[in-house]
């Protein structure tokens, strides 16, 4: 079985400020699974370390108030041909990110307020059939590959 996994929850420091979302638990992921890591805001040619970025109005925004949602589709689309390639179904993804949050997202203005949304990546791969958990649900990802 494979798993799409954003790349920072393994370490990579692909986050907007050039660090990582490490999490043991994830790794520990490898032992069973095949882990296909993937980082929508690289492959879709932002740099590392870069602004941090929000969806705000069906487009996402910049820090400095650019335009970023080209980049950000890019890399969705990459990202969905990886998992389509390799057949990948399920993905572990990073809450709260505007490319990878699966539940929450924040709201658009800057100032940490979270809602309820998904990331530009997280809405492509689950319109396209794969189903997406939190990096907060690996218990409830366990439960539905068992
Ligand atoms: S785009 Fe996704 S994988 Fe890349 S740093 Fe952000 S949360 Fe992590």
């Amino acid at each position: 079985m494979k798993i799409l996994v954003s790349a920072c929850l393994l370490g990579e420091n692909c986050k907007y400020n050039g660090k990582n979302n490490f999490k043991q638990l994830i790794v520990d992921l490898a032992s069973k699974f095949e882990l296909v890591p993937i980082c929508p805001e690289s492959f879709g040619g932002l740099s590392i370390p870069r602004l941090p970025s929000e969806i705000a109005n069906d487009k996402v925004i910049n820090a400095s108030d650019i335009d970023v949602t080209f980049e950000f589709n890019n890399g969705a689309y990459k990202a969905l041909q990886i998992a389509l390639d390799k057949q990948v179904k399920y993905a572990i993804l990073k809450e709260k990110s505007p490319s990878c949050g699966v539940h929450y997202i924040y709201d658009g203005t800057f100032t940490g307020q979270l809602i309820p949304g998904q990331g530009i990546t997280t809405r492509l791969l689950e319109a396209n059939g794969i189903k997406c958990f939190a990096d907060t649900e690996i218990d409830k990802l366990l439960k539905e590959l068992a």
